[in-house]
């Protein structure tokens, strides 16, 4: 792409914008340096101009001079994706949504809010309305927007009783405004969500959330330690599968992470021990507490009598891909995988790799209802040495029935199945036709050709030219 920025920017005239570079480059960065794959590929990756706009209108009005100057644009909510899912490879417009935070109404069962709030506020104010919170939130919910979970993420805190984002009905409706010379907004609801659901922005800006909510409780924090850590994974798969306990959030970790990274619980976890990290209902605890004794888990920690709990994070922030942040944070060379372990038979396929693999991939397993079923997925840790040790791994765990959603990719099909997703590519088509919205990230757009068999890692021709 090549375009006239300046001309650009006169058409935006009274639309907050930035193109200060330092603070530009900030705003074209995410968490992709979790992955020394990405880390290396994507380091030098900048936008040019950062847009922020106050409502949909402004939304409307920067897409339509993108388009016409045929800028790239980029998304981003908060920049909490793992991927470089916001980060710009061809240069281009920041679309920072951060600033339509609004919540626009909260209703029995649902709420509609703009794309830019943070989920804990978007649950402090269903909550303090009407004792209602989101279904599921990804553990960056202090930090992340509803719209880039909803573009981005998967599932999270909740997961556990709700599934993903993925399933039907776990968001209502999505605003949301195309590229094109004059932008439509649409309004999709159903089936139709997948069109730009987990789409990273490729084809379509959400301008409004419409989203389901449940009962907030005020959750426990619960840490359950056990001397071996298939025991802990068969007490946190019974748990899961303990169809009258509520529970928010189910999720192991191997010994010695829990010890060595878990810094601000050091004082109440015991050496060598692996962990359960639970959010239990209050009303739950008595049939928990029986459950977790007769399992012979000692519960070391409760946030419920622990006293001053002053400096000591919630739960959740030790789970997702939290666990891996603490990691990264005590040794740096510590990278992460996301794989599966389907059910049937689940159990046996992480003794098998917690036996093949040990230490250098120190177990993490979040346990999450899938199409029904309580399935236990992996964020293992990586002790990282090198990319040709890495892709070992992985093929380790394929080839132990593990399938693997590869985080050393920026492209959605690497990162997913595999495979074109057509309904989202006919979207792009239809909503994008010039191919700005975060280019580059859509293989089946950019290359149509590409053969997902060759194993071959694709790289988008825009990176280079851009850098
Ligand atoms: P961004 O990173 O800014 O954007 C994510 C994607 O959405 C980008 O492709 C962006 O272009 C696009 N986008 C953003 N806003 C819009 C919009 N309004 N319209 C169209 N496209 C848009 N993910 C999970 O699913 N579950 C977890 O539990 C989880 N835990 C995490 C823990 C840590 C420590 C970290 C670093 C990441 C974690 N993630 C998790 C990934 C990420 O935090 C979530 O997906 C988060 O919800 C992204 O929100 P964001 O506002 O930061 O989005």
């Amino acid at each position: 792409f090549s375009f006239d920025l300046d001309a650009l920017k006169r058409d935006l005239d009274g639309i907050e914008l930035e193109d200060n570079p330092a603070l530009v480059k900030q705003k074209s960065r995410d968490f992709f340096w979790y992955s020394p794959v990405l880390k290396a590929q994507l380091d030098d990756v900048t936008g040019d101009l950062v847009a922020t706009p106050k409502d949909e209108a402004e939304v409307i009005r920067i897409l339509a001079a993108a388009y016409r100057h045929e800028v790239p644009v980029t998304p981003r909510g908060a920049g909490t994706g793992n991927y470089g899912q916001a980060m710009p490879l061809s240069r281009g417009l920041v679309l920072n949504l951060a600033a339509m935070n609004k919540v626009k109404a909260i209703l029995p069962g649902r709420v509609v809010a703009e794309p830019g709030v943070i989920m804990a506020e978007l649950d402090r104010q269903t909550r303090a309305h009407s004792g209602q919170e989101l279904r599921l939130h990804p553990s960056t919910a202090n930090t992340a927007t509803i719209g880039g979970f909803i573009a981005g993420g998967s599932g999270g805190v909740g997961s556990i009783r709700w599934g993903g984002l993925r399933d039907l009905g776990n968001v209502l409706r999505l605003r949301v405004v195309t590229m094109e010379a004059e932008p439509r907004v649409l309004e999709l609801t159903g089936w139709e969500l997948h069109k730009v659901m987990h789409a990273y922005g490729t084809n379509g800006i959400i301008t409004e959330v419409e989203m389901p909510l449940t009962a907030a409780y005020d959750w426990v924090d619960i840490l359950v330690g056990f001397d071996d850590y298939m025991a802990a994974v068969r007490y946190a798969d019974l748990l899961g599968n303990s169809d009258g306990l509520l529970l928010k959030e189910i999720a192991t970790v191997a010994a010695p992470a829990p010890e060595t990274y878990f810094l601000r619980h050091q004082k109440f976890l015991k050496k060598g021990q692996s962990v359960a990290i639970l959010m239990v209902a209050p009303q739950s605890m008595d049939a928990f507490l029986a459950l977790t004794a007769r399992e012979k888990g000692e519960v070391v920690f409760r946030s419920d009598t622990a006293g001053d709990l002053k400096g000591i994070p919630p739960n959740f922030e030790l789970a997702w891909n939290h666990t891996t942040l603490r990691g990264l944070r005590i040794d740096p060379a510590i990278t992460y995988l996301q794989t599966m372990y389907p059910v049937p038979g689940h159990v046996a396929k992480i003794e098998r790799m917690t036996t093949l693999l040990g230490d250098e991939v120190p177990g993490h397993l979040e346990f999450v209802r899938f199409d029904g079923k309580i399935t236990p997925m992996g964020l293992p840790m990586v002790r990282y040495t090198t990319e040709a040790r890495l892709e070992e791994i992985i093929r380790l765990h394929e080839e132990n029935g593990c399938p693997v959603f590869n985080p050393h990719r920026y492209t959605l099909e690497e990162g997913g199945m595999k495979q074109t997703d057509a309904v989202q590519l006919a979207f792009k088509h239809e909503a994008d036709p010039k191919g700005l919205l975060n280019p580059g990230k859509m293989i089946a757009f950019e290359d149509p050709g590409f053969d997902f068999s060759t194993q071959k890692t694709y790289l988008f021709p825009g990176l280079k030219a851009a850098s």
